[in-house]
């Protein structure tokens, strides 16, 4: 397993210092599995403002929300019978129904609490725990009623910097014999991976990164927690990986449990430093034959120049397929370990 780092110094003269010659540093990296690319640089732009989460609050308020517990079993869709008996499926806060604007022939929501504004702290793992329990329910559903369930994918887009159209959160489900290019990739170099080594990556890596000691957080039960060594987003990732569960349909009430314990601590973490925002994404596969354990990935979210409202994506990333990190993986680790700490 190779963790490339590619080093680049870049020379100029310096307006900050009189136009002296200086050098800075930045790093392209290859993910392990993948090969794919991304670039660690722009080191100190990330200042974190605080975010006025009370004005959009009311913004979000303006024409009512359908996910709040007033509308959301008059204006949202019901499953047919062969799905849900009583059209939609409940587990504690968590209410799954039909999305209006689905993304395959099984796409769902999740809303995870009753409360329309929850901040990074105000979760409890329960609620991420009967979110995910609800979702697993839905795609068992759709696996009674059609024997047959493709990549159950549960997607998350947590406030509008992450692209949430709608503030009270939930999740956004589906299954889908098309899991898209990212996780394809995975699944396709997972598969090569595993014809050459004869053993799992995602063992090879949880091995690699306990021993190496830079990047891995802990576990939570039997969920393993690192920081990626490639990031996707500019402020940082966070990876959950679910040892030898296949498909979204293995995780067990024992996994939800765990991961949600895990999730309760990385929010932590985000309304001690300023992160509000973040998506969340799972990445199974469709069986063992797929060689991928279940993982997810936490992908904080901001704003590049928040006094303009500034989205974090911009050509690099959205046309070049390039994603760049202004902290270094191993420093977020390093900020994180403590809460994964006993
Ligand atoms: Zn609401």
């Amino acid at each position: 397993m190779r963790f490339a780092r590619i080093p680049r110094m870049t020379r100029f003269l310096d307006p900050r210092q009189n136009y002296a010659e200086t050098t800075i540093e930045s790093e392209i990296r290859l993910d392990p599995l993948t090969g794919f690319s991304g670039r660690i640089a722009h080191f100190g732009s990330g200042a974190r403002p605080e975010v006025d989460v009370e004005s959009l609050n009311q913004a979000s308020l303006t024409h009512g929300c359908p996910f709040c517990p007033d509308l959301v079993e008059q204006v949202t869709p019901k499953f047919p019978p062969a799905i849900a008996a009583d059209g939609r499926f409940r587990r504690g806060e968590a209410l799954v129904f039909p999305n209006l604007s689905p993304y395959d022939a099984h796409s769902a929501v999740t809303v995870i609490s009753r409360s329309h504004l929850m901040r990074p702290g105000d979760f409890a793992a329960k609620h991420w725990e009967d979110a995910l329990a609800a979702s697993v329910e839905y795609f068992g559903a759709v696996n009674r009623a059609e024997h047959h369930i493709g990549y159950g994918l549960i997607a998350g887009n947590y406030m509008p910097m992450a692209g949430a159209s709608l503030l009270h959160p939930h999740l956004q489900i589906y299954a889908t014999d098309r899991p898209g290019n990212w996780l394809q990739g995975q699944i396709d170099a997972a598969r090569q991976y595993y014809q050459t080594e004869g053993r799992i990556f995602w063992q090879d890596l949880i091995v690699e990164e306990k021993s190496q000691g830079q990047r891995y957080l802990g576990a939570t039960g039997a969920v393993e927690w690192l920081v990626p060594f490639v990031p996707l987003s500019f402020i940082g990732d966070i990876e959950a990986v679910f040892p030898h569960r296949y498909s979204i349909l293995d995780l067990n009430a024992e996994d939800r449990h765990d991961f949600a314990r895990g999730l309760a601590q990385v929010l932590r973490y985000m309304s001690e430093n300023r992160l509000y925002s973040f998506n969340i994404g799972f990445y199974p596969g469709e069986s063992e034959q797929d060689r991928t354990w279940v993982h997810t990935r936490i992908s904080f979210r901001g704003s590049f120049n928040p006094a303009l409202n500034s989205a974090d994506i911009s050509a690099i990333r959205q046309l070049y397929d390039e994603p760049f990190t202004i902290v270094y993986p191993e420093e977020l680790a390093q900020e994180l370990r403590p809460y994964f700490a006993g």
